[in-house]
């Protein structure tokens, strides 16, 4: 059997081809979508999924997501003591993948079509594909996204030429595009989008808004991260709360005390407005590259999480002066699409697909030196030059100025990454160049970046006041090593002890618990705490059906704490 795999930045999907439509696959616990998280437990087993999701904040060194940020770099992520390449962590999650779909099934799963963004470079393509290769699957093909989404709508069953908008609003990124498909071949006319524009953004102006309502009585200096990780939480469940509701409570506890405020949804919709703004010039963008009208368009489709915001919806229907087509969940539609594209293959009718020019996957840049405004200095903060998503080759130069006076050299550190701060991202070389002494501020340098499809990174620094300059070649490490070795790490993961499939429940529960008794104070943590005894002492007992009718009555009662749970 041929399955249709969506393997996300934050969740994964598997669907497969079956009379004449796709359908999804529940893993364990019953769910169509699986966090694409991984965790190792005490025991050293591996955690895949919602369990490993649920981990995150009590286990962030022993937890890894979002890892697909990062595949085709050579960055490795730690889990406990051992480190992983984000290809070995997307393989954990394609293999848990497979193993559902099998259950399901009732028999095995030899191949997969797996979607990458329509924006992977080569090299990010291969590291997908030996991701299912490592997994054990034979990797059929890779096609785009926005085509997976818009056969999900059956683009391959309208007559002519007619261009379907993929409207994708994720957790961090917005990617419109415009998917044509001519004489059996699709193509992704043109894409456009914002990498910088998501449902965290929306996160943020929730606390922001919270922030304002109890200015006074939250500390000034709030403790940074921390402080911020719990009213992200509770933003996410407002902003959710919200897609159904008129109104939603925002609340959360710090510091021993539970704060409250109830958020309307206009109060919520004005407040985005400046965001929602936002999502029209990448429309406009990838209609104009595609030289495509808006009354051409014969469907417009939206995929990612974000667009169940009834704010994102009206936005799109203003836009394009018309509803758009949500017969398909938007969380579902791209492992749909995979499957309808594993259904034609099976058929041998399967779609052929032309791709995209190549762009820079990553954002290569320095790092600075940076004064705040009370003239405190910090180091460490990374300067992007040249960003991700850039059509290249590409050759962009920044000038950079002098911290200090008399300042002899300038150093120039290369990193490759999407953090804010160097240590997060990936060091690639530096280069030290002599400056004439003067005042902090009066002597720059200028540092040109240019990339090209080999791989290859050209640093040119120099200095103009001096005329003098250096130069730096930095080399795509080869992946022809990764791929050597493929039989032995495939073998590798695959003697890692998985924990145990008909245990995931109680694994997602039991995180879950923990999560709660961190993240609460007093009384409730107290009560937290007395249902993790309890159903600590049912699993001893090892009566299934106990186990069952406990796990469901905790489940409940820790809905009635924070909210239910969510993907
Ligand atoms: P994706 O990357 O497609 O999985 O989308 C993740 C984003 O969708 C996150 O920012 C979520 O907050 C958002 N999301 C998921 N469900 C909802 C919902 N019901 N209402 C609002 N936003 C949601």
């Amino acid at each position: 059997m041929i399955v249709g795999i969506d393997l996300g930045t934050t969740n994964s999907a598997v669907a497969y081809w079956d009379a004449g439509e796709a359908r999804l696959v529940p893993n364990s616990l019953g769910q169509l979508v699986t966090p694409s998280a991984v965790s190792i437990d005490d025991d050293g087993e591996l955690l895949v999924g919602l369990p490993a999701r649920e981990r995150q904040p009590t286990h962030p060194d022993r937890t890894a997501t979002a890892f697909k940020r990062y595949m085709g770099t050579s960055r490795k992520l730690k889990l406990g003591r051992k480190e992983y390449a984000p290809e070995d962590l997307s393989a954990l999650v394609l293999a848990s993948l497979k193993r559902d779909a099998e259950v399901h099934l009732g028999g095995p799963v030899t191949g997969a079509v797996i979607t990458v963004p329509a924006y992977f470079n080569d090299k990010q393509r291969r590291a997908t594909r030996r991701a299912g290769e490592l997994a054990g699957l034979k990797v059929e093909r890779l096609i785009n996204e926005p085509t997976a989404a818009a056969l999900a709508f059956g683009i391959h069953q309208r007559a002519v030429e007619e261009p379907f908008l993929v409207f994708d609003l994720g957790g961090g990124t917005f990617d419109v595009s415009l998917v044509e498909m001519f004489e059996g071949i699709i193509e992704v006319r043109a894409s456009a989008g914002d990498n910088r524009l998501g449902g965290e953004d929306f996160n943020r102006v929730l606390i922001d808004f919270a922030r304002e309502k109890l200015a006074g009585v939250l500390p000034e200096t709030h403790e940074g991260e921390a402080l911020y990780e719990v009213m992200r939480d509770a933003a996410e469940r407002a902003r959710r709360a919200l897609s159904e509701a008129d109104e939603a409570p925002y609340r959360f506890v710090w510091d021993g005390r539970e704060h409250r405020i109830a958020v309307t949804a206009d109060a919520f919709a004005e407040r985005a407005e400046p965001l929602i703004e936002r999502l029209r010039e990448p429309v406009l963008r990838s209609l104009r590259d595609g030289s495509t009208k808006v009354g051409e368009l014969s469907e417009i489709v939206l995929v990612g999480g974000a667009t169940r915001m009834p704010i994102v919806r009206k936005a799109v229907t203003r836009m394009f002066g018309r509803f758009p087509d949500t017969t398909v969940h938007p969380d579902h539609a791209v492992a749909l699409g995979a499957a309808v594209q594993a259904g034609l293959k099976r058929r041998d009718a399967d779609l052929d697909e032309v791709r995209l020019t190549d762009v820079c996957p990553f954002t290569l840049g320095v790092g600075i030196s940076e004064r705040d405004a009370r003239g405190g200095r910090r180091d460490g903060i990374f300067s992007p030059i040249i960003e991700r998503n850039t059509v290249i080759p590409a050759s962009r130069v920044q000038r950079y100025f002098t911290m200090i006076d008399n300042q002899e050299t300038i150093r120039l550190e290369v990193y490759q990454g999407e953090a804010r701060h160097v240590v997060d991202n990936v060091w690639l070389g530096q280069l030290d160049i002599p400056v004439p002494r003067k005042p902090a501020g009066e002597v720059g340098v200028d540092c040109r970046f240019t990339y090209d499809t080999s791989g290859l990174l050209e640093v040119d620094v120099s200095v103009p006041e001096t005329e003098i300059s250096q130069q730096l070649l930095i080399y795509d490490r080869d992946d022809a090593a990764l791929a050597a070795n493929l039989d032995a790490r495939r073998e590798a993961l695959a003697a890692l002890k998985v924990h145990p499939r008909d245990q995931a429940a109680n694994a997602a529960l039991l995180a879950r618990a923990n999560r709660c008794y961190e993240g609460y104070l007093g009384e409730t943590r107290d009560y937290v705490g007395s249902l993790l005894s309890h159903f600590e002492s049912v699993l001893a007992n090892q009566d299934p059906r106990e186990i069952e009718s406990a796990r469901t009555e905790i489940a409940r009662r820790l809905d009635e704490i924070e909210g239910e749970q969510f993907l």
